[in-house]
């Protein structure tokens, strides 16, 4: 897009930004689905690698494709840079591993997906990185965690799969006096519905695998943050580590963005009206949704959220034999651990994404026997709402 980008909706970047047509003039957006670039003679290929950045020079560093994707994902989050990766797990990773050394500190909640607890926890250990872990609803935690020197903070907001909320804004004020860099997984809020860096977070991370892509077909990643960052830190990491997202991935997850807004606005609406009328059930233990007065950070939510995502957790009463009668008897709503998928898609976290878990974290980050999680698709209401009845009926 040529004009100045700022002055667009989201709606109007999420179709127009990162647009760079070939002299085809093709009217949607050219794949460019190589792995190396060209040079006109000796003496172009020697001043392409004194790396002005002003040419590709290899598809580990770069691609048109690719550009395009991160283009478009930075004028939807309002950040300065970005740089796509081949996961989610990528982005988490690299975001971490590009700036932290042996003897530094990292803080965390508890309530993370569970390969981020892998990497906190059981990797970079064993590079001499120790992560403390908090519960990330307790400012008083928060506070005492940061009260010493950190390198960085890693959290996600609201948890996979408790739904828990970290007040964005109160942390990042914390990390500023700790010296510490706030990363934010934005999965579960999406781009649309909170905005990290407007709370004074310094990196975000996505998994686009999820409702940037949105139809359940490839996976990918992105990291956001300032332009010292991501050039000065990020990108050295990721060019002599390759976790490069692959051109054909950034495509589809480009003509994702351009549906995101839709997609996920419809999404959200469905899953408030299920939760609000699935809340109260006999058979449920507790509904869980930031959207629903009764969630503990339902304040929180309305704050630094503009919406309150696609995902709810419910936990049913009987524990995991009920809940596993519960899944078996859905008909319409897949049993599947991906979420912000175009189709209802549901998990039993505690057996599935999880399972690594001892008993007691499990119990700390509220992953109870009977829990489960529902990624609300496009389906409609009436429908995911009978599937849901037909469910709870079973147990
Ligand atoms: C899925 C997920 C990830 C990992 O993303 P992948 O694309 O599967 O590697 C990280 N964080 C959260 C919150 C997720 O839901």
């Amino acid at each position: 897009m040529t004009t100045d980008s700022s002055s667009f909706g989201p709606n109007t970047l999420l179709v127009r930004s990162g647009v760079n047509r070939t002299p085809f003039q093709e009217t949607s957006e050219a794949l460019f689905l190589t792995s190396g670039y060209v040079y006109d003679s000796a003496e172009a290929a020697e001043a392409a690698f004194l790396n002005d950045g002003s040419r590709y020079v290899y598809g580990r560093f770069g691609n048109p494709t690719i550009a395009l994707f991160e283009e478009r994902l930075t004028a939807l989050e309002g950040a300065e840079a970005c740089r796509g990766t081949a996961s989610g797990m990528a982005a988490v990773f690299a975001s971490l591993a590009c700036q932290v050394k042996a003897g530094d500190r990292v803080v965390a909640p508890r309530s993370l997906f569970g390969s981020c607890t892998y990497i906190l926890k059981d990797l970079l250990p064993r590079f001499g990185v120790v992560c403390d872990f908090i519960d990330g609803t307790d400012p008083a935690q928060w506070e005492e965690a940061l009260a010493k020197p950190a390198r960085a903070v890693f959290v996600e907001t609201p948890s996979n799969p408790s739904l828990e909320l970290v007040d964005l804004q109160a942390v990042a004020a914390l990390c500023k006096k700790a010296g510490a860099r706030l990363i934010v997984d934005n999965v579960f809020a999406t781009p649309l519905f909170q905005k990290p860096l407007q709370w004074g977070a310094d990196i975000v991370v996505y998994s686009a695998t999820k409702h940037i892509d949105g139809q359940g077909r490839c996976l990918g990643g992105a990291v956001l943050g300032s332009q010292d960052f991501i050039k000065g830190e990020l990108v050295p990491f990721l060019r002599h580590t390759g976790p490069a997202l692959s051109p054909f991935n950034a495509w589809t997850l480009a003509k994702g963005l351009e549906t995101l807004s839709l997609r996920v606005h419809r999404q959200a609406e469905t899953a408030l009206s299920l939760a609000t009328r699935l809340e109260g059930h006999s058979k449920l233990i507790t509904v869980r949704h930031p959207g629903l007065a009764s969630h503990p950070q339902h304040t929180l939510a309305k704050k630094q959220m503009t919406g309150f995502g696609t995902l709810l957790a419910l936990d049913i009463k009987g524990g995991k034999e009920a809940a596993f009668r519960f899944l078996n008897a859905l008909s319409l709503i897949d049993i599947s651990n991906n979420l912000g998928d175009a189709k209802s898609l549901i998990t039993h976290p505690g057996t599935t994404t999880h399972q690594r878990l001892s008993p007691e974290d499990k119990a700390l980050q509220g992953i109870t026997p009977g829990l489960v999680r529902l990624s609300v698709g496009l389906e409609d209401l009436e429908d995911l709402h009978a599937d849901l009845m037909r469910g709870l009926a079973a147990v």
